[in-house]
């Protein structure tokens, strides 16, 4: 059995219980060396085979897991994050399926989740936005043209923008084209609930001039959006004069 784990954003013990407890029982971990915190591996038993995928292609990973399985080891595919988001999972999970190989997955917690834990903010404020993009620029990996910046930047919805630390001036450009005010409330977090973490609160027109500042040119996140400001309205779930399922309305 293959199990992909997520590891979750960068502390150690941001990884779920079930995860945990796969890494600790693994024979052989093949972990993403670029950006898993690896004091997850001080955990993995005695004589535990590990492999920095950063070092290896999808076919030597999937050479390892079809090895693990005919020795009948326990095999730990461990991806930042959760593996569902750039992770690049797919690819992996149908060539075991090609080899007759089974496989699970555990999720964990994607950085963009640390990072609004990080910023102690909400996505989805009542009145601001109900709707999460998440989304990056095109890099060697294209994005399709239907969800360019600047199309999705017509929501005004909060927007996530991966993998595009290195990219702020033009990101910055096409986020303006796309109808944002250069003064839109903007944050990078880097390096989300890591012990080097920094968060830095900028405007759309200032991203790049504030990444620079910082220092920041990888493993950082955007956030835009005007869930960042003071403005929202209070929730209904929680108002005293309306009433749901669950609580009556008092009077
Ligand atoms: N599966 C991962 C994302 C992998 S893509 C997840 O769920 O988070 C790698 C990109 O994720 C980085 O370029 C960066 O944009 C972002 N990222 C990953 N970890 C991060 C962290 N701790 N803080 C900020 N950004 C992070």
């Amino acid at each position: 059995m293959i199990t992909f784990v997520g590891a979750g954003p960068g502390a150690a013990d941001l990884i779920t219980v079930r995860g945990l407890k796969r890494l600790e029982q693994a024979d052989i971990v093949i972990y993403a060396g670029s950006l898993v915190n690896p004091a997850l591996l001080d955990g993995t038993r005695e004589g535990c085979e590990i492999y920095n995928s950063a070092h290896m292609t999808l076919e030597e990973v999937i050479d390892v897991c079809i090895r693990g399985e005919k020795e009948q080891k326990q095999v730990v595919r461990l991806h930042t994050g959760d593996p569902c988001i750039y992770g690049a999972i797919r690819e992996q999970m149908d060539l075991l399926d090609e080899a007759g190989i089974e496989y699970e997955v555990i999720p964990g917690v994607s950085s963009f989740i640390g990072a609004a834990a990080s910023l102690k903010a909400e996505f989805t404020l009542p009145d601001v936005s109900q709707t999460v993009i998440l989304t990056r620029m095109e890099g060697r990996t294209p994005v399709p043209e239907k969800e360019r910046i600047e199309e999705l930047a017509r929501h005004q919805a909060t927007m996530v923008i991966f993998l595009s630390a290195g990219m702020l001036g033009e990101l910055s450009q096409r986020l303006q084209e796309g109808g944002y005010a250069p003064e839109t409330s903007a944050a990078i977090v880097y390096k989300a609930t890591w012990p080097d973490e920094k968060i830095i609160y900028t405007t759309v027109a200032q991203l790049e001039e504030a990444a620079a500042a910082n220092g920041i040119h990888k493993t950082a996140l955007i956030f835009v959006g005007e869930f960042l400001g003071d403005r929202y309205e209070r929730s209904k779930l929680y108002d005293p004069t309306f009433s749901h399922e669950y609580r009556e309305a008092s009077k």
